[in-house]
């Protein structure tokens, strides 16, 4: 099968006519083919955005809306098909890729009520006879980039907000997951989004998405990946003073007290380590334990992690999928030896799998490092696979001090029963997202989504938050006192 462009309402090869084949990475079994676009395929996207927008942004924003509750709909009757798609695709096991379709039903659902919210404001006026409110304004055309490791949400999380509010989209997924992009826009079109309004093409990030960041027709970025690429678009796009929102990477980490139910914390851990096979960017991948149940928690957790069940996501006895591809078995390998060099203890895991039936899939074993210190590169930068580091404190202050000394802050948690250690952390814990008894996963969709300092610039996604990024206050005055009256000068 081979995927197509989807440009001003028409599914279009691309220009110059090259594919490339996607690949599961559970069994290096060719899936579909996927188009490499080129400069002049975006080009075309983006003229039909621009085209669009000026028809889109006057639609009346209950219709925007009424289009989103369509696509909720279709996308809650094929959540199996679509969920067994994204497994095949990117590895991600059947419960958690059914999850990841779950969240953009969700969303479609909540940005079509926003179709008749949208609030604004009205407010008196310091002047008489004056009247004042505000108002959100589409802005055009938003690129839209996303990674691969949730497929249907994150693009959810964009695209619905971007075009409830009146804009126009071009849609540049992942090179590695173009399935789920591309059954999205074809449930968007027949939902009656009309053509033009969200574009999609696909692509490498070098060629398409950098032609996209760089367009001058593109109003805004919302953007989402790693902290590098994150860095490359900031500059680029800070140089023209686009509106762009940056969702990078995490180096996220679960605190456990003394006084903390232990089974509940092991659960907590193990789902959000080693679930998406430690490839999501909440992903616990720092264990903050204080000293006196240091012991004991390590020996359960490896008793639980010598249970865990590697295979493809398709099959229900597995619990940890395949890493998305080779690179990034590469790269976990490389941090096994980074942590191994700097002194850290390898309890468990640290290579691939020695079972033949695993051998064509991109597998690692469930990883555990022990005498971890907070300078150690592994406890500092994100690996993105299942590989945790255990890091042994004295007190919460001690606990809190570590896990605000990294250069990401996205998601934090805590274990205990103390309901006074809770608040004191929820106030010191700087993380855009925090979890008490809980993992590091398990945003929902109502809420802002987003992290402080190297995890992104400040924005948030879902829930209100997203509306502001995705639309311009528009602040008005009417004064129908017959006079001119001068703010701050006329009493
Ligand atoms: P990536 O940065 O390699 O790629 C992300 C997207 O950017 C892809 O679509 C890619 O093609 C595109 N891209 C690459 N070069 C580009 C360029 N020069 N210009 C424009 N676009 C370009 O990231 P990835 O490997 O796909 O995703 C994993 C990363 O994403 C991890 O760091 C993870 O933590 C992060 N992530 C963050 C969040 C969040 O909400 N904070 C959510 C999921 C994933």
């Amino acid at each position: 099968m081979r995927l197509c462009n989807f440009v001003n309402g028409q599914w279009s090869k691309p220009l110059h006519g090259q594919y490339r084949n996607i690949v599961n990475p559970a069994t290096g079994e060719a899936l579909w083919d996927v188009p490499q676009s080129s400069r002049e395929d975006l080009n075309l996207a983006v003229a039909a955005a621009k085209s669009s927008f000026s028809s889109w942004r006057l639609v009346p924003a209950p219709k925007r809306g009424e289009m989103l509750f369509r696509v909720g709909q279709m996308l809650l009757e094929r959540k199996a098909e679509l969920a067994a798609m994204m497994t095949q695709e990117m590895g991600k096991v059947l419960l958690e890729a059914e999850g990841d379709v779950q969240e953009g039903i969700d969303m479609a659902f909540y940005m079509a009520g926003e179709g008749r919210r949208s609030f604004g404001q009205t407010t008196p006026s310091e002047l008489p006879n004056k009247f004042s409110m505000t108002i959100r304004d589409p802005i055009g055309v938003a690129g839209i980039i996303t990674p691969w490791n949730f497929p249907m949400a994150i693009p959810t999380w964009k695209i619905f907000p971007a075009i409830v509010m009146g804009n126009t989209v071009v849609f540049k997924p992942a090179s590695e997951t173009p399935r789920l992009a591309y059954e999205l826009v074809k449930i968007l079109e027949e939902a009656g989004v009309p053509g033009g309004v969200v574009n999609l093409v696909f692509g490498s990030g070098s060629e398409i998405g950098e032609a996209l960041i760089r367009h001058p027709d593109v109003a805004l970025i919302s953007f989402t990946g790693s902290n590098e690429t994150g860095r490359h678009v900031a500059k680029v796009t800070g140089g023209e003073l686009k509106r762009t929102s940056l969702e990078l990477g995490g180096k996220n980490a679960i605190i456990v007290m003394d006084d903390a139910d232990l089974d509940l914390a092991i659960d907590g851990i193990i789902w959000s380590a080693f679930g998406t096979t430690g490839q999501r960017c909440t992903a616990c991948s720092r264990l903050i334990v204080q000293e006196g149940i240091y012991d004991t928690l390590r020996e359960r957790l490896k008793e639980r992690m010598e249970k865990l069940t590697l295979g493809s996501g398709l099959d229900k006895r597995t619990d940890v999928g395949p890493l998305i591809n080779k690179q990034a078995v590469e790269k976990v390998k490389k941090y096994i030896k980074i942590g191994t060099d700097e002194g850290a203890r390898l309890e468990m895991g640290g290579t691939v799998p020695q079972d033949p039936a695993l051998a064509a899939g991109n597998f690692f074993l469930p990883t555990l490092f022990t005498d971890v210190s907070m300078e150690m590169r592994i406890a500092q930068e994100e690996i993105f696979g299942p590989v945790l580091s255990m890091i042994k404190v004295k007190s919460l202050q001690e606990a809190i001090e570590a896990n605000n000394r990294v250069t990401y802050g996205l998601s934090s948690s805590l274990f205990t029963r103390n309901v006074n250690q809770a608040f004191e952390a929820i106030r010191d814990l700087a993380t855009g997202l925090i979890y008490i008894n809980a993992g590091t996963t398990g945003a929902e969709i109502h809420l802002p989504f987003g992290g402080t300092r190297g995890t992104g610039n400040g924005h948030r996604e879902s829930g209100t938050a997203a509306l502001d990024f995705f639309s311009e206050w528009k602040a008005i005055y009417v004064d129908y006192s017959g006079r001119l009256q001068r703010a701050q000068i006329d009493d």
